[in-house]
């Protein structure tokens, strides 16, 4: 049996005719004799009826608190009306399907709410449904405790669904439908030079993803390379070929862009903090910013005080942390990180310099900077994102 994963994001079940759209893009695979999985994301971005901020803003006007809990199984409900909405229309068109739950398509997590980890996937429900030849309609980014609480797998997470479903059913490969055609060098929002880029490695676009570029989850393509499964990204709204990102061997990274950068990534929302805490300090700071499960990048280590970023939404509960230790600190708001990615850049001397240069010629001041074997970060006032973007997207020659 040829099982194929296809998922379909939130603007890709926005309207009527997307919908549309997608139950072909189904019923192709249907009628290649292939037999598909479909994950939903919730209907449509932000103001829609159904979408997920639609559903946290209707109970933040409550005025109360929303415990972790509660916003899982608050949020858990979006993916389960279009998981719905998608199965009755196939089921309309002649093709029978059935929608499920996170948990009732067997994803098992732990009760970390609001950023889940899988423990394992019980597939019996989804190879019944094959089996029957139904449509199994999955409601993504959800899944279920060992005790029958529902938890959620952090924002992105119906891409990582479609991946962990993709590995336990062994699918040939796994389809990202989204609206854009494809993985490109840059986010074709902010940069209007940005290609598309045909192939890539699991490496290079986990990379992109860690950086910011949200046309993939990263946790996503970690499990889809872990179990050595293609994946494919493509648009609902056109008949491109998309991106396929594989494990790339010497001959086909020869089609590949030739430019040691394969693309830039922005990740924005940072704020960066400076707090005045000691290398040998008792508190161990750092050990509770990690137990408050608050993520932290582009770290640097001074004999007197600690500089890193963290996301806006957990400045609160950083600061509560640094007032209860009664540590001083400063922050900036409105950053952004910029990440230039690419395999080729390891050992390449240069690259950080002409970065630099890059910058300075826009006179743009640099806050902080990181760097690993395949990718250069520099943190930039949010103000800067857009020329920032451009002007390194020009320098490398990806556009
Ligand atoms: P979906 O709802 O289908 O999951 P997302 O909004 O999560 O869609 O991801 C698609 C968006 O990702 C695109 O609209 C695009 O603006 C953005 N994006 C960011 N970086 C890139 C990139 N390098 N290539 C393509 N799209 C990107
Ligand atoms: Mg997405």
């Amino acid at each position: 049996m040829t099982i194929v994963i296809q998922k379909f994001g939130g603007t890709s079940v926005a309207t009527e005719e997307s919908r549309e759209q997608v139950i072909d893009k189904i019923i192709e695979a249907k009628q290649k004799g292939e037999n598909p999985v479909v994950v939903v994301s919730a209907i449509g971005r932000k103001g829609s009826p159904y979408a997920t901020d639609t559903l946290l803003d209707f109970v933040h006007k409550t005025g109360g608190n929303l415990s972790d809990r509660e916003y899982d199984l608050l949020l858990s409900c979006g993916e389960i009306i279009s998981a719905v909405t998608m199965a009755t229309l196939l089921a309309k068109k002649g093709y029978p399907a059935k929608a499920f739950s996170g948990g009732q398509a067997g994803i098992i997590t732990d009760d970390y709410h609001k950023s889940a980890d899988l423990v394992c996937v019980k597939t019996e429900n989804l190879t019944k449904c094959l089996q029957e030849q139904i449509i199994p309609v999955v409601a993504g980014f959800q899944g279920i405790t060992t005790t029958g609480e529902v938890t959620t797998l952090g924002r992105g997470g119906s891409d990582t669904t479609a991946a962990i479903l993709g590995a336990a059913l062994h699918a040939e490969r796994i389809e990202i439908y989204t609206d854009v055609d494809g993985i490109m060098t840059a986010d074709p929002r902010i940069c209007q030079k940005a290609k598309i880029i045909p192939e890539i490695s699991y490496n290079e676009v986990f990379q992109m993803a860690d950086s910011g570029a949200k046309v993939i989850h990263p946790r996503a393509v970690e499990y889809a390379r872990r179990a050595g499964i293609p994946l494919i990204i493509k648009n609902t709204f056109s008949h491109c070929y998309g991106t396929s990102i594989i494990q790339l061997t010497g001959q086909l990274q020869e089609t590949s862009p030739k430019s040691i950068i394969t693309s830039v990534a922005n990740r924005n929302n940072r704020v960066q903090f400076t707090i005045e805490d000691p290398i040998l300090s008792e508190k161990d700071l750092l050990e509770q910013v990690a137990d408050a499960h608050i993520s932290i990048d582009l770290i640097n280590i001074f004999p007197t005080h600690k500089v890193f970023t963290i996301d806006k939404e957990d400045q609160p509960a950083l600061e509560a942390l640094l007032k209860a230790n009664d540590t001083a600190y400063e922050f900036l708001t409105n950053c952004c990180k910029v990440t230039v990615i690419g395999e080729r850049m390891t050992g390449v001397p240069g690259v950080m310099a002409k970065i630099v240069k890059v910058l300075l010629k826009e006179k743009i001041e640099i806050l902080q900077t990181a760097d690993s074997l395949t990718t250069i970060a520099c943190l930039i006032k949010e103000e800067h994102l857009i020329p920032v973007v451009n002007a390194l997207h020009e320098a490398f020659g990806l556009s």
